[in-house]
């Protein structure tokens, strides 16, 4: 048995896995998650404060809950997060599409415009000196 101090309400628990809230907080939370959710979804443009608010959520909660890709605000929402990687606004998660498919393929067009730019310098010195070769 694995007890542990539930860190919401404090009272004792087994904790199994997971966050340490006990079940009746995680309960609760998953009850606060749906009313958040429909509240976004039901009031387009609210800002996060006042989802907070309607809602009895800390902030941070809700931002959480973006940041884990559970949430998505809407495009005209003023609820803003910004991408990890560049900055740029996303609607959910930590980063935007740009950064999740770039990340790798991104690296990957660099090294080919490197190998690219190299052939180039290659081929330029075989102009300057091919014509050259020829008339001497
Ligand atoms: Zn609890
Ligand atoms: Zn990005």
């Amino acid at each position: 048995m694995n007890i542990k101090n539930c860190r919401s309400c404090g009272k004792i628990f087994n904790y199994v896995s997971g966050p340490f809230t006990c079940p009746a907080c995680r309960e609760q939370m998953e009850q606060k998650f749906q009313e958040v959710k429909a509240y976004i979804r039901d009031n387009r443009g609210v800002s996060i404060q006042e989802v907070a608010e309607a809602c009895d959520v800390d902030v941070a909660q809700i931002r959480q809950w973006l940041r884990e890709d559970r949430l998505e605000v809407t495009e005209d929402s003023p609820i803003r997060l910004t991408c990890e990687g560049c900055g740029a606004f996303i609607r959910s998660g930590r980063y935007c599409e740009k950064c999740k498919n770039g990340a790798a393929s991104g690296f990957q067009e660099l090294i080919n415009e490197n190998k690219q730019a190299q052939r180039r310098v290659v081929e330029d010195q075989k102009d300057k000196s091919g014509p050259k070769m020829r008339y001497l």
